[in-house]
Parts: C-alpha cells; structure tokens; sequence
C-alpha cells in the first residue's frame, strides 16, 4: 500500500535527491495534512502506544506536585505559565491540576500554556482541561514555545522530545556517513552520504558508532533554560533515553524506530502511519539548556516516582477505593518496575543555578556541563 504520503516523499526526493533523516521524520510526523499526528488517535490501547499518564493517575499527580513543591521553592512567583510540550490527550495535565488544588494559590497565578502540533489531540485536550476549576484564566494553546509569555516557567515534558526529528551519523572506516532517504525500485530506502567540513559531527566514535542529534530538541532545550534563568521556574522532562556515560558504554547504537499498533515497524514503510522516534539524549539536552541552569539527572523514572511517593498515593488511593486496589497496583508496578517503564524512562529537572535540589533528586549532584557541541 502506497500512503499518499508516500507519493509526495518520492516526487521530492526525484526532483531534489535524497532527503536528509530529519526531514522524513518531519514530513512523516508534521504534515498537516497525512503527517502521523494530523491524522488522529494514536495514544492508547487501541492506538499505536500507551503513556506514563495513560497508565496511571498517580503520574500526573505526583508531577503536578512535584511542580507546586518547585513553585513554592522558588517564591511562589504569581503569576507564572505552567506549561506542557506535547500534551496528548491531556490527561497528565488533568491529574496535575487535580492534585494541585491543595494549594489554591498555585492554581489562581498559573497561566495553563499548551504547546502541541496535533490539531485532533489538541481538541481532546481541550475537551479535557477547559473548565478546570480553580484556575484564574482558562489554559490557552500556542503552537510554539517560543509564541508564550515571558514569565517564571514551570514546565512538564512527557515523551516529547522523542518524537522531535533527528540527524544520524554512522562512523565506518573513519568517515562519518550521514542517513538520507532515498527511492530505488519503487520503494524507499536507506542512504548513506558522506559527510564533510561544517557537516561533520565533531566527535570521535569508534567504528561502526552511530550518532543521533536532534536539532529541534537542542533548539527548545535552549529556550526552556534561557526562559529560566531569566525568569525563573523548572523543567521536568521524563522520556525514554540515554546519558553520554551510556552511549559510551552500551557503545554508539542506532534509536531511530517505527512503532505501529505498539509493534515494531520498518520506518521506510507506510509513511506518515507509523510513530516515528528516537531516544533522548539527556546530557545533550542539558549542555543546549545552557550553563546558567543546573541539570539534575537523567535518573529512572522508577527511582525518580519512589521518592516522591508514588507507593505511598497508590496505597492511599486503594485505601479510598479497594476495589481499584488490584488496579492501582498493576498500574503503579508497570510504572517503576526496571523490567517494565521504570529502568528504560529517565527523568531529567533544569532549575536556577544555587537552588535547593529539586524533589526525587535528593542525592544527585547538578552536573555542570561543558558546552561540547
Ligand atoms: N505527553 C503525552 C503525549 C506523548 S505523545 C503523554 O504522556 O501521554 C507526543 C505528543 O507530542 C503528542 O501530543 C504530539 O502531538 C506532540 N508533538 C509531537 N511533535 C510535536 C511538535 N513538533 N510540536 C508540538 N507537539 C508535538
């Protein structure tokens, strides 16, 4: 089956070569049109994966806390814009602003600001989140960071960052390749073209390391940490992913991935219906936020959920309601367990510099990184 898609990657590619990795991913993902995320429903058991807040409620709540606990920390500053990249169907947002409402005043000088590229998502979430009580201003959604108000900026990225295009590079023979995509009997494929000068990654791999950057990620990444040293706030970003001291050990391995119906797929295939992604780097992340913010992390998002209490709410949400017991339980389990979301997910937090450590980071020094592109 050929996607419509599908026809318009191929007249491009014939008209002006190969394309480079990043633009198929935006292309595939963005296109208002038949992009994956203009067509409709992909979250859920019955779309192509399922999310932390989709699993359970006690996610979104303990995140919305964890925001109050940095808020207070920092002042309380009213008002200030809390804000979430990629919302999906709003429900991590709902949960936070439902467990939020033990501090009222957080709720009155928030300025709820949603950001995300999916025109049927973003009606979902309006569904959802229009009407929440106890706000003083209804949430507004804006198509980039960059189009918010400049004020202290707490904010919340869950499986965001993966879905943001990447550049790969394959180290052979001492030349880095870069990946395009291109067209050869009827059908898309890969392609390597060698890279040189100012399109060379400035890194020494070993052979057959592959390295991956995401340009957009760094781009937001560096607004998030200029609006907070500015203003400040704090940044949580929760995602599958991977540190620089991990790629050096696991070795330099390919993220780059399709998903379908919450099965792998070949990316080159059904263009446009597919979820295309790759891990986060966290550390690169952290380096484009830039030196006047501290990163704290990437920690397990079972770790991290520990120690802010995910036992303790599930407990005390099964004691209110035991026959969600069993439920609650499954749900609190898929999240921490190392076998299951706990290990694979990280959890990384940008604050001011000279700020106390944030929640669940107790222990973990802010590293301090030195820009290395
Ligand atoms: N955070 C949600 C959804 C994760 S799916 C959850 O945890 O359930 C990724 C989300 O990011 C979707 O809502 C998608 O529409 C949005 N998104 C993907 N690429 C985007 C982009 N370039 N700009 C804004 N939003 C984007």
């Amino acid at each position: 089956m050929t996607t419509p898609l599908e026809t318009r990657i191929r007249a491009e590619i014939a008209a002006t070569g190969p394309m480079r990795l990043d633009r198929y991913m935006d292309v595939c993902l963005g296109d208002p049109e038949h992009g994956y995320y203009a067509a409709g429903a992909p979250i859920g058991a019955a779309g192509d994966f399922t999310t932390a807040p989709e699993i359970s409620q006690i996610f979104g709540e303990l995140v919305g806390l964890w925001l109050v606990q940095c808020w207070i920390d920092q002042g309380a500053p009213d008002p200030f814009v809390l804000v979430e990249l990629g919302p999906g169907r709003g429900v991590l947002m709902a949960d936070a602003l439902r467990a939020a409402r033990v501090v009222p005043a957080f709720l009155a000088a928030a300025r709820v600001r949603l950001v995300d590229a999916s025109a049927p998502l973003r009606a979902e979430q309006e569904r959802r989140l229009l009407g929440s009580p106890g706000l003083s201003e209804p949430p507004a959604w804006r198509a980039r960071l960059d189009e918010i108000e400049e004020l202290p900026l707490f904010l919340i990225a869950n499986e965001f960052f993966d879905a943001l295009p990447i550049r790969q590079w394959r180290r052979r023979s001492g030349v880095w390749l870069e990946q395009y995509i291109g067209a050869e009997d009827g059908r898309l494929t890969f392609h390597s073209v060698p890279s040189s000068g100012a399109e060379e990654p400035p890194h020494a791999a070993p052979d057959g390391g592959v390295l991956e950057i995401s340009e957009p990620s760094r781009a937001v990444a560096a607004q998030i940490g200029a609006r907070i040293a500015r203003s400040c706030g704090a940044a949580l970003i929760v995602d599958y992913g991977y540190s620089d001291a991990d790629r050096t050990n696991a070795g330099w391995l390919e993220t780059f991935q399709a998903v379908r119906r919450h099965q792998p797929v070949d990316p080159l295939q059904t263009p446009g219906d597919a979820d295309l992604t790759a891990h986060v780097a966290f550390d690169d992340l952290a380096r484009a936020a830039g030196p006047s913010v501290a990163a704290y992390g990437p920690i397990g998002q079972g770790v991290f959920l520990s120690r802010i209490g995910a036992p303790e709410r599930a407990a005390a949400l099964a004691r209110a309601a035991p026959d969600r017991a069993e439920d609650l339980a499954s749900g609190l389990r898929r999240l921490i367990d190392p076998d299951a979301m706990g290990a694979l997910f990280r959890a990384m937090a940008l604050l001011p510099r000279d700020r106390s450590t944030p929640a669940g980071f107790e222990h973990i020094e802010a590293a301090s990184k030195p820009h290395q592109p």
